[in-house]
């Protein structure tokens, strides 16, 4: 997960998130700024990073579901 603090355009990669509730609102622990503010998630879709190494989760997935559709056809032809 990503984060990203509305002070300075700071991103931090955080792998091991401690969800807090801290003042009713859901906190990752470690998302603590410098500034004192928690920062927010970055989605995965964010498109500010000047270089993404991105899996392709459609694409895997779309094959799976192929290969799905595949053995669900050859089922039927028994
Ligand atoms: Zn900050």
């Amino acid at each position: 997960m990503k984060f990203k603090c509305k002070c300075k355009n700071i991103i931090k990669e955080i792998k091991k998130a401690t969800i807090k509730v801290i003042d009713g609102k859901v906190r990752t622990a470690e998302s603590l700024c410098e500034c004192g503010e928690y920062m927010e998630e970055v989605e995965e879709e964010f498109t500010g990073f000047p270089t993404i190494h991105r899996k392709e989760p459609i694409h895997s997935m779309s094959g799976l579901v192929a290969k799905a559709n595949e053995s669900i056809k050859r089922n039927d032809k028994k």
